[in-house]
């Protein structure tokens, strides 16, 4: 840090004040801008609301020269530039919905002995097409004025990201092309296991960058998993009026169906909801979130699209009325609650039943099969997640990026998750049991059995069958299988989560066949080949924590 020496560092502080009008960083902000300013590749790391922006923007103002900031959707780009506006920092977007007249004027900005921008965003796929843009970065280039790349959203570069994009594939050709000198690259990202950080620091030739991680622990947000009965979406809503009147939320739904489906519940049981999805026009899109940022409306409820770069402090609750795709997914999803640091509510309604929805949902793209094994992962990462009743879930939810988090912190909390606050009121509730030789007793007679469900198998298990499949079980001679009756002990839904946890661990995989009469789907569950060799010996052990009183 020396290195920047007293009278940077005295600039550094003027410019944050004058130019952005705050009076301190933020996290590990200023260790990224001192290092961003020395000209170091870097890989920037911060939850969303901890102020990545600032780590480009405030260097980009002390540097000689243009910094380029590739933006993955026009909407970001227009709120940052529109901020840059403000601040009165020489900025502009090139998109490909700028007249040719427009775009030309600023290549021709850009060009000239000395270049009035300071800041230019540029979507990704303009980086690949145009020519002309690149002409002008070669032109910088030359001059000495191309001050550095900063790759927002980076981990769109990753295939195994949850947001992959081709279009991010072609910034693989930055660092190549603006070799000599070495222009440097700043990628930013909210989410990034450390798998994807890795993939994506080699796709973008900046392996060796440093790297600026703040914590991705969020006191102020309760997480809470309930199971999805009909009507606890009401009930829940219900209660974040009472809690926090005047405030709103947001109800994450699969499908625009279901979206509209959840609104319609609440607005009949006298709130205010909306809903918000791809299916709507701009102007219903911008009027609903319009209403929604003044408080006017209660919920809205939406797909995946909404909340995306909309800055909104003081949003109370975050409801999932259905899986998200991935752990990550629900991270980001989660963390547009509470970002003015109040306490706020995150919800899981959770159904297992909405996994083999989304596995649909997957299976119906035509996506190489490494891609498609790779959101089944996730799928099941998420299923892990929501079937589990012993570990902190802000511990889970941190360890997926690599973080380590004592649950004690959690435990002692105003706010401790679902798990820990049971834990707290009865330390002694839970077990945790060795049900490796129970597994393997029910695999070895699976790979000889057709066409059974997990709910079948459990109620095997149990020895307990409903009169529908009594029958069935009778005349397969289902009863007298090694492992019938076995689990009396245990709860349905106990029995359920042993035999989800074989599926989630790989021992298991359920096949989905489609129902067309009904149009709905059935999965049978087969035995995998990790669950042979389990079967056989292989030397392995499955876990099940149980609540032994509620
Ligand atoms: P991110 O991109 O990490 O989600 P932003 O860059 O949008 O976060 O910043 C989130 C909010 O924090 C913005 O309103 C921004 O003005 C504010 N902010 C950033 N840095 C600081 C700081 N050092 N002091 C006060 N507010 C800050
Ligand atoms: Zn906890």
């Amino acid at each position: 840090q020396s290195l920047l020496g007293d009278f940077r560092r005295d600039e550094l502080y003027k410019t944050l004040k004058a130019k952005f009008g705050f009076n301190s960083f933020r996290h590990r902000q200023k260790n990224a801008i001192v290092s961003i300013l020395l000209n170091n590749d870097a890989f920037v790391l911060m939850p969303t609301g901890a102020g990545k922006s600032l780590c480009y923007q405030l260097p980009a103002v002390l540097s000689k020269g243009v910094t380029v900031v590739v933006s993955p959707l026009r909407s970001l780009i227009e709120d940052q530039r529109s901020k840059m506006k403000e601040l009165d920092i020489p900025c502009e977007a090139l998109t490909s919905e700028l007249s040719s007249a427009d775009q030309e004027a600023i290549y021709q900005r850009l060009m000239s002995p000395e270049p009035d921008i300071k800041l230019l965003y540029v979507t990704p796929e303009k980086i690949s097409a145009s020519g002309r843009l690149s002409s002008a970065f070669s032109s910088l280039h030359r001059r000495g004025l191309l001050a550095r790349f900063v790759i927002d959203e980076a981990h769109c570069v990753s295939q195994w990201g949850h947001d992959f994009r081709p279009d991010y594939t072609k910034l693989k050709s930055l660092r190549s092309t603006y070799a000599s000198p070495k222009v440097p690259i700043i990628a930013l990202t909210a989410t990034a296991t450390p798998k994807i950080v890795t993939d994506t620091r080699d796709h973008i030739g900046i392996e060796t960058s440093k790297l600026f991680i703040s914590s991705f622990v969020r006191d102020n947000l309760k997480y809470d998993l309930l199971p999805k009965a009909s009507r606890s979406v009401v009930k829940v809503v219900e209660k974040m009026k009472q809690l926090y009147p005047g405030k709103s939320g947001i109800i994450y739904c699969l499908s625009r169906k279901e979206c509209e489906t959840v609104a319609n519940m609440l607005t009949k049981a006298g709130m205010s909801a909306e809903v918000y999805h791809a299916g709507l026009n701009d102007k219903t899109r911008v009027n609903v979130q319009h209403r929604w940022l003044a408080n006017r409306v209660d919920v809205i409820c939406a797909t995946i699209a909404f909340g995306m770069g909309i800055d909104k402090p003081d949003v109370r609750f975050v409801i999932h009325f259905s899986l998200p795709k991935s752990i990550e997914g629900y991270y980001q999803e989660t963390g547009r609650a509470g970002r003015d640091g109040l306490p706020s509510y995150c919800l899981m309604l959770y159904s297992y039943q909405d996994s083999i929805r989304l596995r649909r949902m997957i299976e119906d793209t035509q996506s190489t099969s490494g891609i498609r094994m790779m959101h089944l992962q996730n799928i099941y990462q998420v299923v892990s997640y929501c079937e589990n009743v012993s570990v902190c879930r802000r511990k889970m939810l941190v360890e997926h990026f690599g973080e380590v988090y004592d649950e004690q912190t959690c435990r002692t909390s105003k706010t401790p998750c679902d798990v820990c606050e049971k834990r707290k009121k009865n330390p002694s509730a839970f077990r945790v049991f060795d049900v490796s030789h129970e597994a393997k007793l029910i695999l070895k007679e699976l790979q000889r059995m057709q066409k059974v469900t997990l709910r079948y198998l459990a109620e095997l298990y149990r020895g307990q069958l409903v009169k529908k499949t009594a029958e069935k079980a009778m005349s397969m001679g289902h009863k007298s299988l090694p492992f019938f009756g076995r689990g009396a002990g245990m709860t349905e839904q106990d029995s359920l989560r042993f035999l989800r946890r074989l599926v989630v661990e790989g021992y298991i995989f359920e096949r989905l066949y489609a129902i067309p009469q009904q149009a709905g789907v059935v999965a049978y569950a087969e035995v995998t080949e990790t669950g042979k060799q389990f079967a056989a010996g292989a030397p392995a052990k499955v876990y099940l924590h149980i609540v032994t009183c509620e």
